[in-house]
């Protein structure tokens, strides 16, 4: 039996005779401090489909951040033409400097099969929903409680104070957000956080949609 063209985005069965799948866009979100980029970087490290979507933003480098691999960093004349011209599959305010997802790196990855992971606010998760809902799934990550978050952002030590206290502040404006999310996770353990992201990710690879070789593959199974 063949699929049809329209389905095949996720190529052929390869060699190992797994089912061709579409990827899938991960996105997680949560308050500055939840323990996200730990998350992002645990399952980045363990996962060889999954990639990171390197967001465009206006804000100034960190020390320790390199252009092209934390972000691009971008003026806002540059960011406003990119908006212009579609670049982006979302884009948004945060913390007072714009950030948004590049659209052609995202569509290259699913085309191809593989997973892409956007660590984004809620802004842009609800924008990124509404382009390609089907494509989507999201997971929105909780700190265990405020007066951790505050240990966590404080211990991190990247930002002066006032700029902690500000995204304290931002915490309670993002935190009520995580309705919008297909699953919640409480990150009490970085380790047991990351494996229920993990398993997230594992089980939707599985959704019956995504395998678009499934046909193919059954087809062959029956003879
Ligand atoms: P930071 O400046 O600390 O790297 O990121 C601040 C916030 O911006 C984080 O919550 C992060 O998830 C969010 N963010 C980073 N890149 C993007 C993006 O491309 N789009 C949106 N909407 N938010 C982003």
């Amino acid at each position: 039996m063949q699929v049809e063209d329209d389905d095949k985005q996720g190529g052929e069965d390869d060699e190992s005779g797994a089912v061709a799948r579409r990827g899938l866009v991960l996105v997680i979100s949560s308050p500055s401090g939840a323990g996200k980029t730990t998350i992002a970087r645990g399952l980045l490290a363990s996962e060889p489909d999954l990639s990171l979507s390197v967001s465009c933003t206006t804000r100034p480098k960190r020390a320790g951040e390199v252009d092209g691999r934390d972000y691009h960093f971008v003026d806002r004349d540059r960011f406003a033409e990119m908006v212009e011209a579609d670049a982006f599959l979302e884009h948004a305010a945060v913390h007072d400097h714009r950030y948004a997802t590049p659209r052609a790196p995202v569509e290259r990855i699913l085309d191809a099969g593989q997973d892409v992971l956007l660590d984004i606010d809620w802004q842009g998760a609800v924008q990124v929903r509404e382009a390609i809902a089907q494509d989507v799934v999201s997971v929105f990550v909780l700190p265990p409680s405020l007066a951790e978050l505050e240990r966590r952002l404080f211990s991190r030590a990247a930002d002066a104070e006032t700029v902690i206290r500000r995204r304290l502040k931002n915490a309670l404006q993002e935190i009520p957000h995580w309705e919008d999310y297909d699953y919640v996770v409480v990150n009490r353990v970085a380790e047991a956080a990351l494996a229920e992201v993990r398993s997230i990710l594992h089980a939707e690879r599985l959704r019956r949609r995504r395998q678009v070789g499934l046909p193919d593959f059954v087809g062959k199974l029956l003879g």
